[in-house]
């Protein structure tokens, strides 16, 4: 080993899932949006693009265009809202800037497997509260001494939704640490926290524009919580890198919030064909949990999930496989258009009864 190497931060990154070149490849790994976004995101980079002048210059630091659009929508403040890069970008200032108290915080054990990369970067300690055997979050985990709490709801990837009720429970008890709900996969059926950050000063509610607003490739993500939650979180953005969003990405962002009707349109979309794949995975010997997302967490009576998911990408369906314990023998498995959903069934059909 090279003298300098003991002085350097080694980390075991995340793994993304992967993104296929192959164009007819069809892709349900990654819980991408099947459906483009809003017409009104092409009309606003092609205006961009008619406006080089506008590129020379630096964005907003303060990202305004596209935080005046969320706060509209969701009736805030500009001040209770943060943006960045991706919802992983939010997340990660997230943890940077209020998970300092050297107390382990606390999060599932099957979750989101980004949460402890972060932990482990930012040297923060860490428990995993372990699902009930149906996946579910037992709230009573979350009731001791931590140094902050964060879970997905739905959850991922499991697609298990915790009663609001029981979410108000969890930060409830937490009164001393900030408390993050990650709502990246709420719009598909769940009901938000958000009213909450109203009631609680130390809640911060997280989405992106990357699921339900068909916008993964520009890399938006936001948290909403009180003004100086906020504030602390600029403060920190401000001292790492002040333009985190670029010119698209806010123009882009700003369109796609303000179509609400294709928005509705696109994710109900989404549920009802959920719903659909939901009774024709029954019949094919699939059991899962009752997802609120745009994915399912399916196991098979028969078949190995590792051998199914090897058989599928032989077949040019990719799906997401993690070998990791109690989750081993699990798919996930994106919600595409109704044609893929029927692609992926028929090959299912074929292959579990040969
Ligand atoms: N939270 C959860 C639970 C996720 O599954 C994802 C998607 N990988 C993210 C956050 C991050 O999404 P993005 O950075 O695209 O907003």
């Amino acid at each position: 080993m090279k003298a300098w190497e003991a002085n350097i931060r080694k980390v075991i990154p995340y793994v993304p899932g992967e993104q296929p070149k192959d164009a007819d490849i069809i892709k349900l790994n990654t819980n991408e949006n099947p459906y483009p976004p809003a017409p009104g995101v092409a009309e606003a980079i092609r205006k961009l693009a008619g406006q080089p002048q506008v590129l020379r210059k630096y964005p907003d630091p303060s990202a305004d265009v596209l935080v005046s659009a969320i706060a509209r929508y969701y009736h805030l403040q500009k001040e209770q809202v943060f943006v960045g890069v991706g919802s992983d970008d939010v997340l990660a200032m997230c943890f940077l800037t209020f998970f300092n108290s050297g107390k382990p915080i606390l999060f599932p054990d099957i979750t989101y497997s980004f949460y402890d990369v972060w932990a482990d970067l930012f040297r923060i300690p860490y428990e995993c509260r372990p699902l009930d055997a149906q996946f579910r979050i037992v709230k009573e985990d979350y009731y001791k001494e931590n140094g902050g709490v964060i879970f997905p709801n739905p959850n991922a990837p499991t697609g298990e939704l915790l009663p609001l009720s029981q979410v108000e429970d969890i930060i409830a008890h937490n009164p001393q640490v900030i408390v993050i709900v990650d709502e990246a996969y709420i719009d598909f059926g769940g009901t938000t926290a958000l009213p909450l950050i109203e009631k609680y000063d130390n809640l911060l509610v997280v989405q992106t524009f990357s699921k339900s607003r068909s916008l993964a490739g520009m890399r938006i993500g936001y948290a909403m919580g009180n003004p100086a939650l906020i504030q602390y979180l600029n403060d920190v953005k401000y001292s790492f890198n002040s333009y985190t969003m670029n010119q698209a990405a806010l123009a882009a962002g700003a369109a796609a919030v303000e179509d609400d009707a294709y928005f509705q349109m696109t994710r109900e979309r989404i549920i009802r064909t959920r719903e659909r794949v939901k009774g024709e995975l029954s019949g094919l010997g699939f059991e899962f949990g009752d997802s609120k997302s745009n994915f399912l967490f399916v196991t098979h009576e028969s078949c190995p999930a590792e051998e199914l998911f090897q058989a599928l990408k032989k077949a040019k369906i990719y799906v997401r496989y993690f070998k990791k314990p109690r989750i081993d023998n699990y798919l996930r498995i994106t919600i595409g258009t109704d044609q893929e959903m029927d692609a992926l069934l028929d090959f299912l059909r074929s292959y579990l009864v040969s």
